[in-house]
């Protein structure tokens, strides 16, 4: 097959380019699989891809997008067949190898999720990393004792990706969910998700405040996204063996925490990586996705749907936190 088709490259040759060129099937690199790219999404990774010094991309030119859905065209594993529904996150999808932002991708067949019955290659790609790690969160959560009957749970970047996810697959799930958010403004929004409260940034962690190794204890637990100082405020307010799922860092990588909340009240603090989760474990998680943590409302997730032309835009605007929810990009 010598066909050609659309991808969005990014490429450090001066001056630093993101753009849509034509691609080649022999362009793609190694893998057992050959997937028709139907959607794919924006994640705060694929922004960093797309930038000079985002610190993810080690050559050029490359295709980044670290989700897609799509349908198998070709398979040399016998696990997959033409015309199978697939989709892939995570691995080096969009950081080593070229990602979701191409009509075809060629990728490793143990990367590769059957999609689950009970989604679309849409509604997964509603979901993409950011939904696969709010509901990592969850499940982690829960395997730690969390439960519905245990009280408040809070979710930090509530308006973004991972928030607005896990606000709506918790409430779905029966939780009680107080949304954390820079955003006031969103609060219909974060409601509309199914939040039962709207809590502000500064409410959870002011700057100017004294920090308490040990405040109040508002929350049985909560999915973290934002990481940095706001992370040390959120242990100090969790209940007696409660726990924190971290994820992410969009509010630093430094977080100034004591031991105390962890000796003295038990608190579990759960490391979240999406990329790496094991095949069994990425199965389990994706079911309940398309099962009991799926929302009612997952079209309300969506910012906007784009096509490949309108990524460059996009891809900057996650980096500047002027996106709410998701993002999703019909490929074709
Ligand atoms: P988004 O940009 O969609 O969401 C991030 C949200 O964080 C924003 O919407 C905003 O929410 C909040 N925020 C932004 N800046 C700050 C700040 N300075 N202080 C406090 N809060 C802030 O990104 P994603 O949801 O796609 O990703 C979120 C994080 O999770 C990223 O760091 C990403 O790298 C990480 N991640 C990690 C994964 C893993 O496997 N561990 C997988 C996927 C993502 P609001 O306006 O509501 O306050």
């Amino acid at each position: 097959m010598s066909r050609t088709f659309q991808a969005l490259f990014v490429d450090n040759a001066e001056p630093f380019s993101v753009a849509v060129k034509p691609a080649a099937l022999s362009d793609l690199p190694a893998g057992e699989v050959l997937i028709k790219v139907l959607y794919s999404s924006v994640n705060y990774k694929d922004g960093l891809a797309s930038i000079p010094d985002g610190n993810i991309v080690k050559s050029y030119p490359f295709i980044p997008g670290i989700d897609l859905s799509g349908v198998v065209e070709s398979s040399e594993d016998s696990r997959f067949q033409p015309g199978q529904s697939v989709l892939v996150t995570g691995y080096g999808l969009g950081v080593s190898h070229y990602g979701g932002y191409s009509e075809y991708a060629r990728v490793p067949a143990d990367w590769v999720v059957p999609l689950p019955d009970g989604l679309s290659h849409k509604e997964a790609m509603i979901y993409g990393t950011a939904g696969f790690t709010a509901a990592m969160s969850i499940q982690a959560l829960e395997d730690n004792g969390s439960s519905p009957e245990n009280g408040k749970v809070l979710v930090t970047g509530a308006s973004g990706g991972v928030g607005g996810a896990a606000v709506a697959m918790l409430a779905k799930r029966g939780y009680h969910v107080a949304a954390g958010t820079g955003r006031i403004s969103e609060t219909d929004y974060l409601k509309s998700l199914g939040a039962s409260e709207v809590v502000s940034r500064t409410d959870i962690y002011d700057p100017e405040a004294k920090q308490r190794p040990l405040d109040k204890q508002l929350w049985q637990a909560a999915v973290d996204p934002v990481g940095g100082n706001q992370l040390a405020a959120v242990l100090s307010k969790i209940a007696y063996r409660g726990s924190v799922a971290v994820s992410g860092l969009t509010g630093g990588t430094k977080v100034p925490a004591t031991v105390l909340p962890f000796i003295l009240r038990g608190v579990n603090l759960l490391g979240i990586d999406s990329v790496f989760c094991p095949a069994e474990l990425r199965s389990r998680v994706w079911s309940r996705m398309a099962g009991d943590l799926k929302p009612d409302n997952l079209e309300l997730l969506v910012d906007r749907e784009i096509t490949l032309n309108e990524l460059p835009q996009a891809l900057a605007d996650i980096l500047q936190s002027k996106t709410r929810g998701r993002v999703l990009v019909k490929i074709s």
